[in-house]
């Protein structure tokens, strides 16, 4: 198997939503996978492969997960238990592609970023720091560099569906 396990578990919420229940891991993979990734990008059709600093996003079983060599960050989740488990079926993915992948071709293919002002101008706009960035601008920056995830931004739901929609077809 190439990856055992995994450590260093930390799990965190916005400080300043009590109550909310998105929940994001980081945590590290006992193993470097980042052979993997060109694999993943042929395995998952919405990925998002960054070559340079080996990096890809997908989402599996509803997680969206982005993955580098040896660490991992993840959301949502509702709770710790809820990660746990799902961090062993990634792990499964992880060790069962592994198995199969001279049965796929890889994609090197890299993800060209969105630009940062098309994302923003589909944001709330509201700088209220929900989703830990300072203002709407860094989270687009952010997310046009693969470092965030739309879920972070608790002001999306229900503000334009139109422009939330956009934003899901543009991102991976
Ligand atoms: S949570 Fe959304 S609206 Fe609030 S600052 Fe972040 S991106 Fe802007």
């Amino acid at each position: 198997m190439l990856v055992q396990g995994y450590s260093d578990l930390e799990i965190s919420t916005p400080d300043c939503m009590p109550g909310i229940t998105i929940w994001t891991a980081g945590f590290k993979l006992d193993a470097d996978v980042s052979s993997l990734f060109p694999y993943i990008n042929a395995d998952i059709k919405k990925s998002a492969y960054y070559a340079e600093h080996p990096c890809i996003l997908f989402e599996l079983e509803g997680v969206k997960w982005s993955l580098y060599p040896n660490k991992v960050s993840a959301l949502p989740f509702e709770d710790k238990a809820q990660a746990e488990g799902f961090i062993l079926h990634l792990i499964d993915y992880l060790n069962d592609l592994n198995e199969r992948k001279h049965t796929i071709d890889p994609s090197y293919e890299v993800y060209k970023p969105i630009p940062v002002l098309d994302i923003f101008k589909c944001l709330p706009g509201t700088n209220c720091k929900k989703c830990e960035y300072s203002t709407c601008m860094a989270f687009a920056a952010a997310l046009s560099k693969g470092e965030a995830m739309l879920d972070q931004c608790l002001e999306i739901k229900g503000f334009d569906i139109s422009k939330e929609t956009k934003l899901k077809e543009m991102l991976p």
